[in-house]
């Protein structure tokens, strides 16, 4: 690997940020650190920004009295400082309100079109607001939407623009075949593959009526779906942002389940119209429940990122929403087991290893100690590359925990001479080890117990984590 372009679902503005946002954006942001130290921080480009189109959004501005562009600006603001907040090292935050976007959108569709790929139709179907789409019949389960069941489906008629999807189909499943665009975990490429093996229907692109979107090239009167925007700003933004064509194609595109069709079928399929690259790996993770129950405005159940934060500091936040459960799984999350896990690994596990190697090796001299040893590196290396942050924190956490233990053994602070000297220098290429480790993971913390075992003496550590 040269080159590693990661991306983001740009997220929908319609909503302010929320921990499932912080959560993709968090494990992007980890492989992106990571890269950047294996290949060099010019060879990592890291993607992510807002999606602002779409009638859901020109209807929040309305609800809201406030111009759509006014008010997409303040969300994507919300989203900008979020992100800052936790620490983000995306190399560019994409808008596809910005006109050079809207502009390579135009110039697909068109390339489409004249390819005889896009064509008007009457169309008659049922529409969720939701999903901003009509459904197909397979996305209908009795009567309402799979994603929206609480949503009345609306029986509607108009004049679509349509993509040919089922000519494409073929070489798009082929593609997967081959492995030519990975879908994992592989639970998500079987379904992609029995969805596009059950058979792929013409799909609508366009509609009339909705002003708050990316106007048909040809046919003004037609706006298109906020997806096929959205859909192309991993693109867009290889050619707007300076010198990052080459980076084409991204090597991992995040992703939740509920956008797995336009990412793992839609997507693959307009690229392979174009003649472009596809893209190397998706990869789908699951969905966060709050204590049992899905996350939900109504439920009043939302965890804000911000306030987690604040309670856990930013690096305990990023430690925590990555090890919740398995990277690609779906799993439950609560204050209480947070609160759990921080004191036990963080304030207890990692805070007190450090305070406590900190204070007995205070007046060492640590001049002579050896380089780490790196035998755990290539463990990490493994989960990375198999998109695991949550085992690569396993790795780092089981040395954390055997140094404590080490540490209740030796006893070292009942020895005396050069034998204490020796044994608590024993320990310090393992912390620096374990600094360095972290690091993607939990940059501020990183860089503190690094400053504390750098030197040829132990600085004082700050507090790292204080318990709750
Ligand atoms: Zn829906």
């Amino acid at each position: 690997m040269e080159k590693f372009y990661v991306t983001t679902p740009i997220y929908y503005v319609n909503d302010r940020p929320h921990i499932g946002h912080a959560y993709t954006t968090v494990a992007a942001d980890v492989f992106a650190r990571y890269w950047r130290v294996k290949l060099g921080d010019d060879q990592v480009f890291f993607l992510t920004g807002t999606d602002e189109h779409g009638a859901k959004v020109a209807q929040a501005a309305e609800t809201a009295g406030e111009d759509p562009q006014v008010f997409v600006d303040k969300i994507a603001q919300e989203y900008m400082r979020a992100w800052e907040k936790l620490n983000i090292s995306h190399n560019y935050f994409i808008r596809t309100t910005d006109p050079r976007h809207t502009a390579v959108v135009q110039e697909v569709l068109q390339k489409l079109y004249d390819q005889g790929l896009i064509e008007k139709r009457q169309y008659k179907g049922m529409y969720c607001v939701g999903c901003e789409k009509y459904l197909t019949s397979t996305e209908i389960k009795d009567g309402k939407c799979e994603l929206h069941p609480n949503a009345e489906l609306v029986a509607q008629e108009e004049e679509n623009y349509f993509l040919k999807l089922s000519e494409l189909a073929p070489q798009v499943l082929q593609a997967l075949e081959n492995n030519d665009y990975r879908v994992l975990p592989k639970e998500r490429r079987e379904e992609i593959l029995s969805r596009i093996k059950a058979g792929v229907e013409d799909i609508s692109i366009s509609r009339t009526g909705v002003s708050w979107g990316v106007k048909v090239p040809w046919d003004e009167t037609h706006t298109v779906y906020v997806w096929v925007d959205a859909l192309l700003n991993y693109f867009s933004a290889t050619q707007i942002v300076k010198n990052k064509q080459e980076f084409w194609a991204p090597d991992l595109q995040l992703l939740a389940k509920d956008i797995l069709w336009f990412h793992g079928l839609v997507w693959e399929a307009i690229l392979i119209a174009l003649k472009m690259k596809l893209p190397k790996d998706l990869f789908v993770h699951g969905f966060f429940s709050i204590d049992g129950q899905k996350m939900s405005k109504s439920l009043g159940n939302i965890l804000e990122p911000m306030e987690l934060a604040e309670r856990y500091g930013v690096d305990g936040l990023r430690y925590l929403l990555l090890t919740a459960f398995a990277f690609g799984n779906d799993g439950d999350i609560s204050v209480e087991k947070f609160d759990v896990k921080y004191n036990a690994d963080l304030a207890n596990g990692l805070g007190n290893l450090v305070s406590r190697v900190a204070k007995l090796a205070e007046d060492v001299d640590l001049s002579g100690v050896a380089k780490a040893d790196d035998s755990l590196d290539a463990r990490i290396e493994e989960a990375l590359k198999n998109y695991r942050p949550d085992e690569a924190l396993g790795v780092i956490w089981g040395e954390i925990g055997a140094l404590d233990k080490r540490l209740d053994d030796d006893e070292p602070w009942k020895l005396v001479g050069e034998e204490r000297t020796k044994k608590v220098l024993s320990y310090i290429p393992r912390l620096r080890w374990v600094a360095g480790a972290i690091r993607p993971f939990m940059p501020e913390t990183a860089a503190k117990i690094e400053k504390v075992f750098a030197g040829d003496t132990v600085a004082r550590p700050e507090a790292l984590f204080q318990r709750l």
